[in-house]
């Protein structure tokens, strides 16, 4: 597979080009067809396997065909994960790629400012990215609402389980009214998470790095 395969337009080819990858890494070649026919999806992938990109690329796909349809506030799509690094990583990834539509994202991530973070989430974006708990204290405070989100990823979804994230996770999960397409990414699959997603995901593909 190549690049060309994804049938991506030529802003979001152009700064593929950028960055200068010669070839999809596995976990794009398979993740990136699933996300954007709107399929639900686990993936098996670690850290260097290329797996931020493989659900940004389809998200601002996605995002870009929503926004047309669907005026209104609030993120379109919402990358949740577990530390504040992996959040500012994707964030940049998100801010990288978006930027060739106009596109915003925003990190929300605990142990960063509540009110700083209110303030951006107010201006305004359509890409959130977030730790469970912090996302929830912004929803409840009515900084911002998950009524327009249809784009939803879990990165690193065991590690958030490990840290007792469970509920965090399903709650997120449960607030939002429809899902086009929903990712779970994983490092390994255990069966102890295989409860949750089955009870998350509406039946998804499975892809292995
Ligand atoms: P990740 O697994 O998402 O943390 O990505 C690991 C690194 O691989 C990041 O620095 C990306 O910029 C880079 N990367 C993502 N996709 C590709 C690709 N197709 N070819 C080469 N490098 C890539």
């Amino acid at each position: 597979t190549s690049f060309a395969h994804f049938g991506f337009d030529e802003q979001l080819m152009n700064q593929i080009r950028k960055s200068e990858y010669t070839q999809p890494t596995p976990i794009q070649c398979q993740g990136v067809p699933i996300a954007l026919s709107g399929r639900d999806m686990i993936g098996i992938a670690k850290t260097g396997s290329g797996k931020t990109a493989a659900f940004i690329w389809p998200m601002l796909v996605h995002i870009m065909d929503q926004k047309e349809l669907e005026q209104g506030e609030g993120p379109i799509a919402v990358i949740v994960c577990p530390t504040r690094e992996l959040c500012q990583q994707i964030h940049a990834e998100c801010k990288r790629f978006g930027k060739v539509y106009g596109l915003r994202s925003v990190a929300v991530y605990g142990g960063g400012s509540m009110w700083e973070q209110a303030k951006a989430l107010q201006e305004g974006a359509e890409i959130v990215v977030c730790t469970p708990g912090r996302l929830i204290d912004h929803v409840k405070k009515k900084a911002t609402s998950l009524q327009r989100v249809t784009y939803l990823v879990f990165d690193e979804a065991d590690r958030m389980f490990d840290m007792g994230f469970e509920y965090q996770v399903r709650s997120i999960a449960s607030h939002v009214r429809f899902v086009y397409s929903f990712t779970f990414i994983l490092s390994l699959f255990l069966s102890k998470i295989e409860k949750l997603a089955r009870d998350i995901l509406t039946d998804p593909i499975r892809v292995v790095q």
